[in-house]
C-alpha cells in the first residue's frame, strides 16, 4: 500500500481571527452543507483548531496560550484549487486583519493521525469531568468523571474553550434518564459526557463521515453502549427528521453562522429547534463573543429564550429553553 501526501495549511492567529481563518477553511475544504448533494460527501475536514498553553485546569496560561487554525487537503483532483482558493481567501483576510502567514506542511497519513498526540495531556473539566488520552495513565478522585478519548483526525479534545464550556454546561444540566442529541459530535466527547452523566438515550450526529468512526470508537473506548437499542447512536447527518419535541436537553458546539443557518433550515435539515422538547434546554457553543447577538436572534425567532450566557476567553455558550 502506498501512502499518498495531505496538505496540512496551518494559520497561527489570535482567537479573532480564528472564526474567520476556519470559515475560509470551512468554506473551500469543508463539510459539505450543500442541500442538494448528500451529507457526508464533504471534500475535506474543514478548519481544525489547535492550541496550546494552558495549566492542568485548562485555563490559557498568559504568555504561553498559542492557537492554530489548520486544514487538511486530502489527496485528490481538486488538492491544487482547493489551495489555491484558501490562499486566495486568506489574502483577502489578510488585507483587512493582520494574520501570520500560512504555512504548509505535507504528512503521510499515518503520520497524521498521530500529529495531535504530543500536546494531549489528561484535562479537568467543569466540577467532574477528566477527559484522558486513552495513553496516559491518570489517577483519578472519587467523584471523577472520567472520559477517555482518542480525536484521532476529528475535532474534540477539549483543549478548545467552547468544548469545555459545552462540558461544564452539561453536568449542570443533564439529569439522569434525559434524552440528549449532541449536534456534530466531531470525537464524540460531548455525547459521551452525557451520556457518563446518567443520560438514558443520546444521538449525535455529524456530516464528517471521519467524526462518525471516531465518535463510535472513543464511545466503545469507555465501554458506553452503541446503536438504537443502546445508550448512544452516532449518524451521518445534523438536525434529525421526525423527532419534533423529543429531547430534553440539545448541544450543538459549532461556528455561530452554522446555528443561524441551521435554526432557519438554511441547509435543508429541519429547523435546529424542531429536535428539542417544549420547556427543553439547548446549549448553543462555539460562538465567538462578538456574534453571540446573531445566535441569540436566531434563537430567540424560533421560540426559545436566552437563560444564561458564559464566556471562556472570547468563546460564548449560550443556554437557551424552548417555550
Ligand atoms: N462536539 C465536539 C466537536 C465540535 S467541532 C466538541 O464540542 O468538541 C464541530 C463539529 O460539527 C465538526 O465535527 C463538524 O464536522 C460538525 N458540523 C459542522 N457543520 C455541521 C452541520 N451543519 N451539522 C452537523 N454537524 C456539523
Amino acid at each position: 500500500m502506498t501512502n499518498q501526501a495531505i496538505l496540512e495549511i496551518s494559520v497561527e492567529c489570535d482567537t479573532e481571527a480564528a472564526e474567520a481563518i476556519s470559515e475560509i477553511f470551512n468554506r473551500y475544504n469543508g463539510g459539505d452543507y450543500d442541500s442538494d448533494t448528500e451529507a457526508g460527501e464533504a471534500s475535506g475536514g474543514g478548519a481544525v483548531i489547535e492550541s496550546t498553553g494552558f495549566d492542568d485546569w485548562g485555563k490559557p496560561l498568559a504568555g504561553e496560550f498559542r492557537l492554530w487554525v489548520k486544514t487538511y487537503i486530502k489527496p485528490g483532483a481538486r488538492g491544487d484549487e482547493i489551495r489555491r482558493q484558501i490562499e486566495e481567501g486568506l489574502g483577502h483576510l489578510s488585507a483587512i486583519y493582520p494574520i501570520a502567514e500560512p504555512q504548509f506542511r505535507t504528512f503521510v497519513e499515518e503520520d497524521w493521525a498521530n500529529a495531535w498526540k504530543k500536546n494531549y495531556k489528561p484535562l479537568r473539566v467543569g466540577k467532574r469531568v477528566v477527559l484522558k488520552p486513552s495513553w496516559e495513565e491518570f489517577a483519578p478522585q472519587p467523584d471523577d468523571l472520567i472520559v477517555e478519548l482518542d480525536p484521532g483526525m476529528a475535532f474534540g479534545t477539549g483543549l478548545h474553550p467552547s468544548t469545555r464550556l459545552c462540558i461544564a454546561a452539561l453536568e449542570e444540566i443533564v439529569r439522569p434518564g434525559d434524552e440528549v442529541l449532541d449536534l456534530g459530535t466531531g470525537s464524540g466527547v460531548l455525547a459521551i459526557v452525557a451520556a457518563k452523566l446518567g443520560a438514558r438515550f443520546v444521538l449525535a450526529t455529524d456530516i464528517d463521515p471521519i467524526a462518525i468512526d471516531v465518535a463510535v470508537e472513543n464511545a466503545g473506548l469507555n465501554d458506553v453502549p452503541i446503536g438504537p437499542e443502546g445508550q448512544l447512536e452516532v449518524v451521518l447527518g445534523s438536525v434529525p427528521t421526525g423527532m419534533t419535541d423529543r429531547f430534553r436537553v440539545v448541544v450543538a458546539n459549532i461556528l455561530a453562522e452554522v446555528h443561524v443557518k441551521l435554526f432557519d433550515a438554511e441547509y435543508g435539515y429541519p429547523p435546529l429547534a424542531e429536535p428539542l422538547a417544549p420547556g427543553g434546554i439547548m446549549i448553543l457553543s462555539g460562538i465567538i463573543h462578538f456574534r453571540a447577538d446573531i445566535v441569540v436572534d436566531a434563537a430567540t425567532r424560533h421560540g426559545l429564550t436566552l437563560i444564561d450566557r458564559k464566556q471562556e476567553g472570547d468563546w460564548v455558550v449560550l443556554v437557551v429553553r424552548k417555550g
